[in-house]
Order: structure tokens, then C-alpha cells, then sequence
């Protein structure tokens, strides 16, 4: 497989095309934003004048487009991806979306003779410059096998997570995860300045205790103890709180419809929604400290 399709060239898709390029793929790509459509020239992608000129020779194609209602219409909308590929192709959303679109898409690409994964990923646009995204993928065992040599020339990690749609349940449910164990990491840093704690000492003894975790020690919310955290550069993504706040309200969706319990993603969404609102949507999302300590 050597002729790609790829839709949607933005901040991640962007640079992931051209990861594609530089592993010897031949990419053709599509984009609404005249200018996103320029920047991937100049990285070797062929510019496509319409969705259906930048598939329909395509053995593979991948999305990476901003949420559910844009991937169900550049998919099954007349003149769509799944009328104009040719039959067989692979097809591979990165997208995060919700698991119900996700799982509808997978289905009609099914109808229609096609596999298809969802494959949404971490790492940011650092990630997708660098190549070393982590995929998480949704789909049958022979269309993960199919995707491997294209996932692989985008990331370092590729992980099976199920059936359709399962790519996206990891995604959110990961990202629930993190949400929630910032504000708590954010809360106990906010507790120990009223308490004249330190907050080095507080790291040093919270990151070999049982209040250890990836939001602690990879990406700690106060500058100081760990110097690549956007702490330490006044705030600046990293993972913006836009950004935290869409994968949270995916996740409550997710679990509204499935009938979960999840009260702590919920309050979670709440206090991302307070900080976007504040006009804060822009930063990093490890700067809700500022809001929870009441700056
Ligand atoms: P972005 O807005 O920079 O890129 C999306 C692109 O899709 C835009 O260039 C837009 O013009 C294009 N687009 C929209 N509708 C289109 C259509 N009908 N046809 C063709 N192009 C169309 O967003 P992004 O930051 O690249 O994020 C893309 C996806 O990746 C989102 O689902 C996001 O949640 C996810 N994601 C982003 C990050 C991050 O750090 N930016 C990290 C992980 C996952």
C-alpha cells in the first residue's frame, strides 16, 4: 500500500501527512483551509482540489478532522469518502470523536466493502511532528495488520484496544483519567501552599508515595520540580483546557449513552468548562491550579 488519501491537514494531521511523505508513502491530501492545504505542498503532500480527487485513487485513507458531525460528512455525505474511494481501500479515522459516530462510520464503511479503524492518538503536535504519536485502534484484527506500516511511519506505539469505536472508548476513558488526577495533583499543590508546604518537598515525597501518577511526574502543574512541564513557560500547550474540556464532555457522553457512573469526570468537565469559560481555553490545561487556588 503506497497511495494515500488524507483529509484534513491541520495542527496534527499537518505534520503527520508529512511523516507519511517522509516514509516513502504517496500522499495525497485535502484540506477546507486554503493555507494548511499550502503548508502540506511544501512537505511533498499533492494538493487535492476536492475530497473525492484527494481518495479516489487512494489504497488508503486517513482523517484527522476536529469532531464526530465533520467525519460523518466527509465520510457519507453525497460526494463523501465512502462513494468516491475505490472498493477495498483501508480507511483510518485518527479523529477523536465520540464512540457512537465512530461505531456508525465503522459500520456503513463495512456496508459499503471497506475496513475501517478508528485510530485516535496521543502525544500532541509534538508527537505528530516528531512521529512518536501513540495510536489507539478500533477494528477487526486483518485491518489493524493492514494499518500497521502507516501507523507505524506516524507513532511509536500502536495498541489494539477491540472492535470498532474501542479506539475512541481508550481515548476518553484516558483522558477522564487525566483530567481528574490534574485538578487532584492541582488541588494537593494549592492545599500545601496554604499549609506552608514546599512545593519540591511535596514532590519529592507525594512521586515515591501512593500519590504518584503521570500528572505529578511528567507534567507537574507547578514550575520547579519537573522543568519540561508547561508550568515552567507561563502556562503555554502543550494540551490546551479546550482541548481537555471536549475529551471530557466526549467521555460524559459516552457515558450518558452507556449508562456509566462517572461523577468525578463529570465535576471534571464542570470545572474545565468554568476555566474555558474564563477566557483561559488557550492555555495549557495543567493552569486550572491558577483557577482552584482562586488567582
Ligand atoms: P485542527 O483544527 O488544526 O485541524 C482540523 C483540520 O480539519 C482543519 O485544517 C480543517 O480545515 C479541516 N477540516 C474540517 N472539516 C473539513 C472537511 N469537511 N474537509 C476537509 N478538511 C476539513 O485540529 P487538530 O489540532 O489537528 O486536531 C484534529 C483532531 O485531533 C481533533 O479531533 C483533536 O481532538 C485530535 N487531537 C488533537 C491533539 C492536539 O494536541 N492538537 C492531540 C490529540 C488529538
Amino acid at each position: 500500500m503506497k497511495k494515500i488519501g488524507f483529509v484534513g491537514l491541520g495542527n496534527m494531521g499537518g505534520p503527520m501527512a508529512a511523516n507519511l511523505v517522509k516514509a516513502g508513502f504517496e500522499v495525497t491530501g485535502y484540506d477546507l483551509a486554503a493555507d494548511n492545504l499550502d503548508r502540506a505542498a511544501k512537505a511533498g503532500i499533492r494538493p487535492a482540489a476536492s475530497l473525492a480527487e484527494a481518495v479516489q485513487a487512494a489504497e488508503a485513507v486517513v482523517t484527522m478532522l476536529p469532531a464526530g458531525a465533520h467525519v460523518r460528512a466527509v465520510y457519507q455525505n453525497e460526494g463523501g469518502i465512502l462513494g468516491a474511494v475505490p472498493r477495498g481501500a483501508l480507511l483510518i479515522d485518527s479523529s477523536t470523536i465520540d464512540v457512537a459516530s465512530a461505531r456508525v462510520v465503522a459500520s456503513a464503511a463495512q456496508e459499503a466493502g471497506m475496513d475501517m479503524l478508528d485510530a485516535p492518538v496521543s502525544g500532541g503536535t509534538g508527537g505528530a511532528e516528531a512521529g512518536t504519536l501513540t495510536f489507539m485502534v478500533g477494528g477487526s484484527d486483518t485491518a489493524f495488520e493492514r494499518a500497521g506500516p502507516i501507523l507505524q511511519a506516524m507513532g511509536k506505539t500502536v495498541v489494539h484496544a477491540g472492535g470498532a469505536g474501542n479506539g475512541q472508548a481508550a481515548k476518553i476513558c484516558n483522558n477522564m483519567i487525566l483530567g481528574i488526577s490534574m485538578i487532584g495533583v492541582s488541588e494537593a499543590f494549592a492545599l500545601a501552599e496554604k499549609l506552608g508546604l514546599d512545593h519540591q518537598r511535596l514532590f519529592d515525597i507525594s512521586s515515591k508515595s501512593s500519590g504518584q501518577c503521570w500528572s505529578l511526574t511528567s507534567y507537574c502543574p507547578v514550575p520547579g520540580p519537573v522543568p519540561t512541564s508547561p508550568a515552567n513557560r507561563g502556562y503555554q500547550p502543550g494540551f490546551t483546557a479546550a482541548m481537555m474540556l471536549k475529551d471530557l464532555k466526549l467521555a460524559q457522553e459516552a457515558a450518558a449513552e452507556s449508562g456509566a457512573s462517572t461523577p468525578l469526570g463529570a465535576e471534571a468537565a464542570q470545572l474545565y468548562n468554568l476555566f474555558c469559560a474564563q477566557g483561559k481555553d488557550r492555555q495549557d490545561f495543567s493552569a486550572i491550579i491558577n483557577m482552584l487556588r482562586g488567582a
